[in-house]
C-alpha cells in the first residue's frame, strides 16, 4: 500500500443509502480520477457544484463524525468511505454526493470496500508519494493521547476503554494494514452508540437515520442488536476504521506507527494537525528518487558521489 504506482478505480460505481443525521436517501457515485488528484468530494445538490478536497485543511467539525466545509456548505460522515479508499489502496477518486452527508450504509466500511471491489482498480503512471515519519510526534488531552513514531510500514495500535459491561478495555497492537487484511479484519467493524445518546440526539433532530441497521446500539447493560457482534473486539476494530479514515486527510499514505489511546475524531485530527505543523519530523518520499533525509548525509544517497578514500 506504500510503494508502487498510484491507483484509481477502473470504472465508476454507484450506490444509495441514507444519511445518518437527515434520515434521507443519498446517492453516491465513485469515479476514476487522474493521477495526483487525491480524493475529491463533490456535492451535486447545491446548484453549482461544491468541491471538498479530502484534506485536513478542509475539516470544519469533528464532533460525532468528520465534516468538511467549502463555500459555506458542509459534507459530513466522510471517514468510513475515506478509510475504505485508503485501506484498499485507492489514491485518486472523485466522489459525488447529492446531499450534506455520505450515506452511513451499515455503519462500517465494508459496503464501500464492496463498491471499490466491484469498480476494480487501475494502476496509473505516477509513482506513489508517501509521508515518512522521521521523529515521534504526540498529542495529548488528559488521559487520551495519540502518537506517531518512525516505522517501515503503515502500522496502527489502538486502545479503547469504556466503562460498559459489553465493551470494557480492548487493545489492538501493531496492526500492519494491507488491503487484504483491511477488507477482512477491519472494514466490517461497525460504529457504535449508546441508546440514551441516540435518543438525546434524535430529540434535537440529529441521528434521525440512526438505527440497529447502521450501528451497534447499547443500552445500560448489553448490546441491543439481535445478530450480536461481527468480531469479539468489534468496538476496537471500528476505532481502526475511524483512525485510518482520519489519517487519510493527510492527503498521502503514511509510513509510521500510530498509537491511539482512548482517542476520538478530535484527537485524530489534532495529531494530523501536529504532523502538518512539524515538517522537520517527516519527509515526503517518492520511490526511485533521491531525497535528502534529516540526519543522513546527502552524498550517501546521490548516485555518482562516493565518500573519499
Ligand atoms: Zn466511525
Amino acid at each position: 500500500m506504500l510503494g508502487g504506482v498510484e491507483q484509481t478505480l477502473a470504472n465508476p460505481v454507484h450506490c444509495r443509502g441514507i444519511g445518518l443525521h437527515s434520515g434521507r436517501p443519498v446517492d453516491l457515485v465513485l469515479r476514476p480520477a487522474a493521477a495526483g488528484t487525491g480524493v475529491l468530494f463533490v456535492r451535486t445538490d447545491t446548484g453549482t457544484e461544491v468541491r471538498f478536497p479530502a484534506r485536513a485543511e478542509w475539516v470544519v467539525n469533528t464532533t460525532l463524525a468528520t465534516t468538511l466545509g467549502s463555500q459555506g456548505e458542509t459534507l459530513a460522515t466522510i471517514e468510513h468511505l475515506l478509510a475504505a479508499l485508503r485501506g484498499m489502496g485507492v489514491d485518486n477518486c472523485t466522489i459525488e454526493v447529492d446531499g450534506p452527508e455520505v450515506p452511513i450504509m451499515d455503519g462500517s466500511a465494508a459496503p464501500f470496500v464492496y463498491l471499490i471491489t466491484q469498480a476494480g482498480l487501475r494502476p496509473q503512471r505516477r509513482m506513489r508519494r508517501r509521508l515518512v515519519i522521521r521523529k515521534p510526534i504526540e498529542v495529548r488531552d488528559g488521559n487520551r493521547w495519540a502518537r506517531v513514531t518512525p516505522s517501515r510500514d503503515f502500522k496502527l495500535s489502538v486502545e479503547i476503554d469504556y466503562p460498559h459491561p459489553a465493551i470494557g478495555r480492548q487493545v489492538l497492537g501493531g496492526i500492519r494494514v494491507t488491503p487484504r487484511m483491511f477488507a477482512r479484519e477491519i472494514a466490517p467493524a461497525r460504529t457504535f452508540g449508546f441508546l440514551k445518546d441516540v435518543q438525546q440526539l434524535q430529540s434535537v433532530g440529529l441521528a434521525l437515520g440512526g438505527s440497529l441497521h447502521n450501528a451497534i446500539v447499547l443500552d445500560d447493560e448489553r448490546i441491543m442488536n439481535r445478530e450480536g457482534l461481527r468480531f469479539p473486539d468489534e468496538f476496537g476494530r471500528h476505532k481502526l476504521v475511524d483512525l485510518i479514515g482520519d489519517l487519510a486527510l493527510l492527503g498521502l499514505p503514511l509510513q509510521g506507527h500510530v498509537k491511539a489511546v482512548r482517542s476520538g475524531h478530535a484527537l485524530h485530527h489534532a495529531l494530523v494537525a501536529e504532523i502538518r505543523a512539524n515538517p522537520g519530523c517527516w519527509t515526503v518520499e517518492v520511490p526511485g528518487e533521491s531525497v535528502a533525509v534529516p540526519g543522513e548525509p546527502l552524498r550517501a544517497r546521490l548516485p555518482g558521489l562516493r565518500p573519499a578514500g
